[in-house]
């Protein structure tokens, strides 16, 4: 099907050729006439399957159609986001989607770590606001927005917004919010079964589920190496040099160890950065615009990057530590693999780690031979 079927606005479908979209994808297709049509959805498609357009489009098709109302500081459509980066990446598209067209539509990211004054001052006349949920509490205490007029919420990575991390920001939030609005929520590891989706939607959501085609789940390739603790270091520097890997996302589960990791790396002649909740917003800045660009060979995260985070054709992805929970798995693996391009995840999985993994696979429904590390040469 083309996007010519979805009556999206013709200044839409202009941007969507400029930027080389051809066909809509599974959620796009299908998300976008519910979205259009203003009812509440719950949006449940895997990583990197466009589901950031499945909510932009419609969004934007319906502000074109409204009529131009007097500036103020009470934006239209809210998008609740768990990190400063998703933030800034979502603005982005929304900023793609809506630059040429003839009626103005301003969109806006604001997110801790900065200073709030720039962000108080730029509020005003801002119609689609991104938001961490802590720094939009901040501009709404401070007066510097009012969220009174909100037409529309996302929640994107929803289950991520109403979990445990964000309950008591989200509950407030929710509360200035009026009754009477579209709800959307996006995740890949959703389930419309999930406690707190109903503080969130008032009426029942038009469910969307892409279920994975046999043939899709090899876009993420997967191996994993039985390595003990003290081995991970080499064994990593081994698979770079050895598959020639030019560009790796590496996670790690704390902050330490990403920085350890990036040093020992960076020591060895492989140019790598750390990022995570530790690091100051300009390096968490620098590090990722340079990796993204191709100018970094490795990125060392911690989970903060793995909601999201699209970044073009990544190749490989390093569980350098297993995480806790299967879908923080899910999402870091999400990584690459995205937009109908293939790539490698290899996990590290430690002798007394094989049940969790197991458990991880299971839930994924995927199998994977795994490789012991003694076996290789390094
Ligand atoms: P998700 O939120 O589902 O993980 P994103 O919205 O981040 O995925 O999209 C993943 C990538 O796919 C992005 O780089 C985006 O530009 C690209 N993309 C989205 N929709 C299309 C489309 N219809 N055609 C081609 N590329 C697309
Ligand atoms: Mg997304």
């Amino acid at each position: 099907m083309s996007f010519n079927k979805l009556n999206l606005h013709d200044s839409l479908l202009d941007r969507i050729t400029a930027l080389g979209y051809s066909t809509p994808t599974a959620i796009q297709e299908q998300a976008i006439p519910v979205a259009m049509e203003g009812k509440d959805l719950l949006g449940i498609a895997k990583t990197g399957s466009g589901k950031t357009a499945s909510f932009v489009l419609p969004i934007i098709h319906r502000l074109l159609a409204d009529k131009p109302v007097q500036k103020s500081r009470q934006p239209k459509v809210l998008v609740l986001v768990p990190t400063r980066e998703l933030a800034m990446q979502v603005n982005e598209v929304f900023r793609q989607f809506s630059e040429t067209l003839s009626s103005s539509l301003k969109s806006m990211a604001v997110f801790g770590g900065v200073s709030i004054n720039p962000q108080m001052k730029a509020m005003y006349g801002v119609d689609i606001l991104i938001a961490t949920p802590g720094r939009l509490l901040d501009l709404q205490r401070s007066n510097a927005i009012g969220l009174s007029k909100v037409q529309i919420l996302v929640l994107d990575e929803a289950d991520k917004m109403l979990n445990l991390g964000f309950e008591k920001e989200m509950e407030e939030i929710i509360k200035l919010l009026p009754t009477q609005r579209q709800s959307m929520l996006f995740s890949a590891t959703l389930s419309d079964r999930l406690s707190g989706i109903r503080k969130v939607l008032l009426s029942d959501p038009v469910v969307i589920e892409i279920e994975n085609k046999e043939e899709d789940v090899t876009q993420i390739n997967l191996s994993g190496y039985f390595v003990g603790d003290d081995r991970k270091g080499p064994l990593l520097r081994y698979l770079i040099r050895e598959k020639n890997i030019k560009q790796v996302l590496v996670f790690t589960s704390s902050r330490q160890k990403a920085d350890k990791v990036a040093s020992k790396l960076s020591k060895n002649g492989i140019e790598a950065l750390s990022i995570h909740g530790k690091k100051s917003q300009s390096e968490r800045v620098t590090a990722l615009e340079k990796f993204k660009t191709g100018n970094l060979q490795a990125l060392v995260a911690t989970d903060l990057i793995s909601r999201g985070i699209d970044i073009d054709q990544l190749p490989y992805v390093v569980n350098y530590e297993l995480p806790r929970s299967p879908k923080d798995f899910v999402h870091r693996v999400g990584r690459t693999g995205r937009a109908e391009h293939s790539g490698l995840a290899i996990t590290f999985v430690t002798k007394e780690e094989t049940h969790h993994f197991k458990v991880i696979l299971k839930k994924m429904k995927r199998y994977i031979d795994m490789i012991d590390s003694q076996t290789l040469e390094f």
